[in-house]
């Protein structure tokens, strides 16, 4: 297996895409740390269905966009297990609105969640990393943050944001023998796409050139690359796995 001894934590991944990229990890030996906040029992149900197959993984809560908290989730994470291999920041929110009516919080609340949560787990993780010389970031972005959308002026932000972070801690990073690279999703069906209109959906669907909706898997095959050592001399890069709808 290709992630044999390996740890791994994964933000935000009781549902979803997350799900999806901790049972890959999970699937090939990696021990798996199932992040959470709010969905508890989909966390546990995750850890179950890993566990159920061989795999080894766990829950624990902690809000990202808390810097302290993530200190302290790294922190025990590392005393537990001794080292943390691979980090897989998918943790992500939307507040969907026109930028003229976009209230302060919402803007806030998404640059929190999905920029400021991936620098907290990043910034207290990369001690061990560089302590280990070795380490895999994968950051989870999105085409919002590559092309922009109308309607996600703080989502596009935060994932544009994610995006130059990635880039400059590979550059920090790379003599340490730390990767770290971005994936930007196109529409993937999850709990995130699926309260979308269908006027929304349909006018997805009509930038989408091979004429489907991707699936979490599709994101989890990405990530599962980036983490093994098939990717060992790739760092800084975002890839986008969207059906060909920003190229
Ligand atoms: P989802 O099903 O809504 O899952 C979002 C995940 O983020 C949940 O597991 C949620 O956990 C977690 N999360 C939210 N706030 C958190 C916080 N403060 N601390 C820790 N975890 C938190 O959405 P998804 O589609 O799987 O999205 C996963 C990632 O992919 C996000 O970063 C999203 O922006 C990105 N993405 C998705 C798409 C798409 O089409 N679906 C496209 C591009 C990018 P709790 O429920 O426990 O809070």
């Amino acid at each position: 297996m290709m992630l044999e001894n390996q740890v791994a934590l994964v933000t935000g991944a009781g549902k979803g895409i997350g799900k999806a990229i901790a049972i890959a990890l999970a699937s090939e030996g990696a021990a798996v740390i199932v992040n959470y906040n709010g969905s508890q029992e989909k966390a546990k149900e995750t850890v179950s269905l890993i566990q159920e197959n061989g795999g080894k993984a766990e829950a624990i809560r902690c809000n990202v966009a808390d810097f302290n908290a993530c200190r302290e989730m790294m922190d025990d994470v590392i005393s537990r297990y001794g080292r943390l291999d691979i980090l897989v920041n998918n943790a992500g929110i939307t507040k969907d609105n026109l930028l003229m009516k976009m209230s302060e919080e919402d803007f806030d609340a998404v640059i929190d969640i999905n920029l400021k949560g991936a620098f907290n787990c990043m910034k207290h993780v990369s001690r061990q990393m560089i302590k280990q010389k070795s380490g895999r970031i994968i950051n989870i972005s999105s085409v919002s943050g590559v092309a922009g959308n109308a309607g996600q002026a703080n989502y596009s932000a935060s994932k544009a944001g994610l995006i130059g972070l990635t880039k400059t801690a590979a550059k920090e990073l790379a003599s340490r023998g730390i990767t770290v690279n971005a994936i930007a999703p196109g529409f993937i069906q999850t709990e995130m796409t699926e309260v979308l209109s269908d006027a929304v959906k349909t006018a997805a669907m009509e930038k989408i050139p091979m004429k489907k909706f991707g699936e979490p898997e599709d994101i989890a095959q990405t990530a599962l690359f980036f983490a093994s050592g098939n990717a060992k001399y790739i760092t800084g890069q975002v890839i986008c796995v969207d059906g060909g709808m920003v190229m």
